[in-house]
């Protein structure tokens, strides 16, 4: 999607911080980090919300989920514990419309999250 910040970033019209990229994943360090290690991963192709996800697209959320899991090791973050989310519309403060999974860790997270 043309218009799209992370389509931007998967088409290489913007440069993001990379730190792990395939065929249908790319995983970049966020720009305004809210722990030591805070990095997104997101889908190459464009999806706007979990509410359009479809039934066929299970491989690709666990490619996410695997993903951040292999990136927290790298990242030396496994063992000591770390928060993956990813959020939906308006209420739960999601402000880019294309699929992406928080990555989290490098210091104790609060529970409940605001
Ligand atoms: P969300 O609020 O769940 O939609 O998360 C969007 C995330 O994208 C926020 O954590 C932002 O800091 C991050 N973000 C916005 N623009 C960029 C950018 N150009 N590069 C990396 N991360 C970004
Ligand atoms: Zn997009």
């Amino acid at each position: 999607m043309s218009d799209c910040l992370f389509c931007k970033m998967v088409s290489g019209d913007i440069q993001p911080n990379v730190v792990y990229e395939d065929d249908d994943v790319l995983a970049f360090r966020d720009l305004n980090p809210q722990a030591p290690t805070h990095i997104l991963v997101i889908p190459k192709r464009h999806i706007s919300t979990l509410n359009d996800l479809e039934p066929g697209d299970e491989a690709l959320m666990g490619n996410l989920v695997l993903t951040a899991a292999r990136i927290a090791e790298k990242e030396g973050i496994a063992e000591a514990g770390y928060r993956t989310l990813l959020n939906c519309n308006a209420e739960a403060g999601q402000t880019v419309f294309h699929i992406h999974l928080h990555l989290l860790g490098g210091r104790p997270m609060g529970w409940p999250p605001g």
